[in-house]
């Protein structure tokens, strides 16, 4: 999961037409998030929400294909909220008023989205919303009310999420945070087909650094230093170019960069770590302006 820049106040079409107002004047006179049909998952929605993602799940950074097509997700779920997350007793009826409000939209995939990952599943630290308040102000999801209710699901449209989560040399992330933790555990972030491509990521750089290493100590034809280095700074910009937006998992590239010892590193032979941290480090240094 990485940052996303959302413009608020671009609204696609189909959210501000007269029909989907109706609809949320409906939904509230009713009280039924279900009351919402066409609008919210039209076209000119789903191709403003994959520019702004890259066709990228919002939660898992898996790239949305045909075989697992993208869902518009109510990030404040519109006709329920789980019972795990209510207080005893507390009856809830879902965020009824945020159906085609376009800052409680993201973009994700079945896995992260469906049933036994994020469903209808809302925990908050702060105080419920349990009805509208006949305010409009409130369709906004950065209303302070809404804040108020402190919500524990990371949001990349309104929070940074590698001040929340980091991953190990394994591929399994990691929260910083109660609201890291919680949303590991609700996206299903650690499920076993993600963690195994993030590793494969991280073992696809291992293998790169080693192959330099084996040149440089080719017995007939060692690299010389200077080819060392340039050899590995092939190595370091395919690693830096993962850091993109556009880029599939960009989270682990961030995550390798940054730990660089912690991930990769620790899985260099002992001896050699310094030759490859020295390489990474020259490497580093390059890149400032
Ligand atoms: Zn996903």
């Amino acid at each position: 999961m990485i940052k996303v820049h959302k413009d608020f106040e671009a609204i696609p079409r189909h959210l501000n037409q007269k029909s989907a107002k109706k609809q949320t004047l409906a939904a509230i006179a009713a009280q039924d998030g279900n009351m919402y049909v066409r609008n919210y998952k039209h076209s000119s929605v789903k191709t403003a929400l994959s520019e702004i993602y890259h066709h990228k799940c919002a939660y898992c950074e898996s790239t949305i294909t045909h075989s697992a097509p993208l869902q518009v997700e109510h990030y404040r779920p519109k006709a329920d909220v789980d019972k795990k997350d209510l207080q005893i007793g507390e009856i809830h009826k879902g965020y009824y008023w945020l159906g085609n409000e376009w800052s409680n939209l993201l973009l994700a995939c079945q896995n992260c989205n469906g049933k036994g990952a994020k469903g209808n599943r809302f925990p908050i630290a702060g105080v419920r919303l349990l009805n509208h308040p006949n305010d409009v102000a409130h369709y906004s999801i950065l209303h302070e009310a809404m804040l108020a209710e402190m919500p524990l699901l990371l949001n990349p449209e309104l929070v940074d999420p590698l001040d929340h989560l980091y991953l190990d040399q394994d591929g399994f992330m990691h929260g910083k945070s109660d609201c890291g933790d919680i949303s590991i555990e609700v996206y299903n972030l650690n499920r076993e087909g993600l963690r195994t491509r993030r590793q494969t990521i991280i073992n696809q750089f291992f293998r790169a650094l080693n192959n330099q290493l084996i040149e440089l100590f080719n017995p007939l034809e060692p690299l010389t230093p200077d080819q060392f280095q340039r050899q590995m700074n092939l190595v370091f910009k395919k690693l830096f170019a993962g850091r993109k937006p556009s880029v599939e998992y960009s989270f682990v590239y961030i995550n390798i960069i940054s730990n660089f010892d912690s991930i990769l590193l620790p899985l260099i032979e002992q001896e050699f770590q310094p030759i490859i941290n020295r390489s990474f480090q020259i490497y580093i240094q390059t890149q400032i302006p």
